[in-house]
């Protein structure tokens, strides 16, 4: 079954051809600067060299349509007829409290994704665009949302309120919703298949560190917890998140500052996490880089930026009551071992013990514990569009 992973973005979309019986990605690509002047599409075809075209996209069913036209090219292409994509598989971010699982997109769900634009008002409309778009070019091909909050929709109630008084839960919604729900899930499920135990028998730490990171509490295969909340701007430090702070910062920052709510709002996801304590990059290789050329605000970015993954551990192994395996994925997760050592560094009695050696590894998978390690440390390279093509195949055959 082939499924086209679309993943919509307010000037972008990323997208997958993906085989899903064979797990091959048959072509993938990036439209880039949709509505902006310069804009590109950028097309490859599996074992092929990318190949960029500049192409007006004045709106994202132009990029569709585009889409549709690289994978049905002669040569760059790789199906003959729109009829070969079975399925179309969309990313999107917010579900609220609606959506636990992936569902089959009719016009009632359409409906229940513009009621959760408030919560999401940067990250949703561009998905229901990129939805409306393919609709439009493929009426017939069933569709399918995937969320990044759905997996963790099974947090307990203690777990995803905040300490406001409860009306506003009730009123507007606001609570912690956690995201990258599909990671998470993807590599916990592949963690239990590397240790060949039943998921619903582990206690699972995932940790997706990227340029936005969280981390989530498994237990049998549920979300307990997740270090993200009522927006991804929560919890560990990011690229350019200032992740959890003080909330009596913001009122006082506005008023040192004169700043407004859009200012506040781009202050603290757009300049703040590593780059601002940095000064250099929002890019860990880059920040490396700086630090071991004597940068000391360097490297008390990723001093600061291990911390709060360390403490994160420790926090949910509290929640579950223990911890069997801890994984580290994405960006950073799978290619950063300097991270990865001082993330787990000193919580040797819990458990956790690497090996320095096998802790080198970058982008594969790898049980980078110790032999004597009570916990297992896991590096999985997280597959969202590979998580995403499997949900969709799965929700058309129930
Ligand atoms: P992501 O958002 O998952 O793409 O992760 C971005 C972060 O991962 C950046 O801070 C990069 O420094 C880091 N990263 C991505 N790829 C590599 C790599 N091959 N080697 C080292 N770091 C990487």
């Amino acid at each position: 079954m082939k499924v086209l992973v679309i993943n919509a973005g307010s000037s972008s979309l990323k997208y997958q051809l993906i085989d899903v019986s064979s797990k091959e990605v048959l072509a993938k690509g990036l439209c880039d600067r949709i509505g902006i002047e310069g804009s590109i599409l950028k097309h490859t075809k599996s074992g092929g060299d990318p190949v960029i075209h500049e192409v007006s996209l004045p709106n994202h069913k132009v990029a569709i349509k585009e889409v549709i036209n690289a994978l049905l090219d002669k040569e760059i292409g790789v199906i003959s007829d729109v009829s070969e994509i079975d399925a179309v598989g969309h990313r999107v971010v917010h579900g609220g409290e609606k959506f636990h699982y992936s569902v089959l997109i009719d016009e009632n769900v359409m409906q229940a994704l513009k009621d959760c634009i408030e919560l999401a008002p940067l990250h949703n409309p561009p998905n229901i665009i990129g939805i409306e778009a393919c609709k439009n070019i493929l009426p017939d091909t069933p569709m399918v949302a995937v969320f990044d909050t759905a997996f963790h929709q099974t947090m307990p109630k203690h777990a995803y309120l905040y300490a406001l008084p409860y009306d506003v839960y009730e009123k507007y919604g606001v609570r912690k919703y956690g995201f990258h729900g599909t990671s998470h899930k993807y590599v916990s499920e592949r963690a239990a298949e590397m240790l060949g135990k039943p998921l619903e028998q582990l206690k699972i730490i995932t940790c997706h560190l990227g340029n936005g990171a969280s981390i989530c509490a498994v237990s049998g295969g549920k979300s307990m917890d997740t270090s993200m909340g009522f927006t991804p701007l929560a919890g560990l430090a990011m690229g350019t998140r200032s992740g959890t702070i003080d909330p009596a910062v913001i009122s006082y920052l506005m008023d040192k500052e004169k700043m407004s709510i859009k200012d506040i709002n781009d202050y603290l996801n757009k300049q703040s996490g590593v780059l601002g304590i940095s000064g250099v990059s929002s890019d860990f290789r880059d920040i490396q880089a700086a630090a071991e050329a004597g940068n000391e605000r360097a490297a008390l970015a990723i001093e600061i930026f291990c911390y709060r993954v360390k403490k994160y551990i420790g926090e949910y192994a509290a929640v579950m009551g223990g911890v069997d395996a801890v994984v580290f994925t994405a960006g950073i997760g799978e290619n950063n071992p300097l991270v990865r050592e001082k993330s787990v560094a000193g919580l040797e009695y819990m458990g956790i013990e690497i090996d320095l050696e096998k802790n080198q590894v970058k982008g594969k998978e790898l049980d980078i514990s110790k032999p004597s390690a009570k916990v297992r440390t896991l590096v999985i390279p997280t597959n969202e569009e590979l998580a995403i093509a499997k949900e969709t195949v799965a929700i058309l055959s129930k």
